[in-house]
């Protein structure tokens, strides 16, 4: 298949305009104090209301949306721009990238027109935060074996269960919640909750990913209008299916790795170290391994843009840029051991979310399985 690798001129401009936003939205100790706190922190998150807002007035939040929904009907390659510039800052849209790249465009396809109205125009502003509730203890990567209930009464629902893992879930305003509304393995409907609504709770655990990653949250006799359900109920499966194809090729991790690899380069360049061939050939192969992340990353954007159908290259992508992180930590555990002084400002938080980045939307294995099954039509077990 034939791509075209060179940026269009506009694409260039808007990636300077988010560039210049960085400088004027970002505060002046962003890297010191802000990185490393973690982006989902409660501080980084309400952060994020104030920074995507300022995104949101310079017209580079939802700029590959459509007219009607606040954007100005660009490109996936925009998404691709804004993700790769944010990630690179170490994302201060903190959990507002789902809003961006899957929770919009799914109430766009899916919503019901008091849904989009509700919500389009303030994911749009900037200044709304949701959480993803999926996972539950028993239930990530075999997810339709969820037990949380929504059972019908008259004109609402009422949820009964938990989640866990639900990132930014102490802060959110919403949760874009799954729940079993029957008996069926896939009986499962989509529901627009507000975190605020009597009977939810949510408390927090710690780990790697330091604070605002790891929540758990509880749902006792919670109450929901029937008009909270999104799509009809239990076409839940579908809808998140369709929401996740939006995340795909996910983080642009690649971006980070390179400019980490590039700041450890220069660091032992000036120490007067790099002139070890083993070194070099093993600084190679990971620059190697990331460009190819990356041109397998735009591969994929590009076979969206076309409408061609998914493949299994988006799982190629990922697991490619997994293996170039770990084959990173492994050059500067090995090179450069001293490289949290004086290195890369986003290095610390890049190593703590590298181990979940393995496990979440999807585990690095799963992604196996289905390149395995599905790319190469190799047997299952
Ligand atoms: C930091 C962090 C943030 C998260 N944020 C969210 C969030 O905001 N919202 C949310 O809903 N979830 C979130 N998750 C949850 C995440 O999606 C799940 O952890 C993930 O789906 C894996 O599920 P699990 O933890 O139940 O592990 P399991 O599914 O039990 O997997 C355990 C191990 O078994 C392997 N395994 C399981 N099934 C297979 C298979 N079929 N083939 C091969 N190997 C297999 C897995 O690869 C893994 O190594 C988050 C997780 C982390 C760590």
């Amino acid at each position: 298949m034939n791509m075209e690798f060179g940026w269009k001129p506009e694409q260039e401009e808007y990636r300077r305009r988010i560039r210049q936003a960085l400088d004027d939205l970002l505060p002046a100790d962003w890297y010191e104090k802000w990185v490393p706190q973690s982006y989902a922190c409660d501080e980084n998150v309400e952060f994020s209301r104030q920074f995507c807002a300022g995104l949101a007035e310079r017209g580079l939040l939802v700029r590959h949306w459509p007219k009607e929904f606040g954007g100005e009907g660009g490109e996936d390659w925009e998404q691709f721009i804004l993700a790769e510039e944010m990630k690179g800052a170490g994302e201060p849209r903190g959990g507002q990238y789902m809003n961006v790249n899957w929770i919009g465009p799914t109430l766009m396809r899916h919503g019901s027109e008091a849904q989009r109205a509700e919500h389009l125009p303030r994911l749009a502003r900037g200044d709304t935060v949701w959480c993803q509730g999926f996972s539950e203890p028993g239930a990530g990567t075999d997810l339709a074996a969820l037990r949380t209930r929504a059972e019908r009464r008259g004109d609402v629902y009422v949820i009964n269960g938990s989640k866990i893992w639900t990132s930014y879930a102490r802060r959110a305003d919403f949760c874009f919640l799954l729940a079993r509304t029957g008996t069926g393995r896939k009986e499962i409907s989509v529901f627009l909750l507000p975190m605020n609504t009597p009977g939810v709770s949510v408390t927090s655990f710690p780990g790697l990913t330091k604070d605002g990653h790891l929540n758990e949250v509880f749902f006792s006799d919670v109450q929901v209008p029937v008009t909270a359900r999104v799509g009809a109920e239990g076409a839940g499966w579908q809808i998140i299916t369709d929401a996740l194809s939006y995340e795909r090729v996910g983080v642009p991790r690649y971006h980070v790795g390179l400019a980490i690899i590039d700041h450890a380069i220069e660091q032992l360049k000036a120490e007067g170290r790099y002139d070890d061939p083993v070194m070099q050939a093993r600084a190679g192969l990971v620059v190697a391994k990331f460009e190819a992340a990356r041109m397998l990353t735009y591969l994929v954007v590009d076979q969206r843009v076309k409408r061609l159908p998914a493949t299994t290259d988006a799982n190629v992508a990922r697991v490619t840029a997994l293996d170039a992180v770990n084959d990173l930590m492994n050059f500067l555990a090995d090179f450069v051991p001293d490289c949290l002084a004086g290195g890369h400002p986003l290095l610390e938080e890049y190593y703590r979310i590298n181990v979940p980045a393995g496990i979440t939307a999807g585990t690095y294995e799963l992604q196996l399985d289905l390149i395995a099954q599905r790319g190469l039509g190799l047997p299952r077990g």
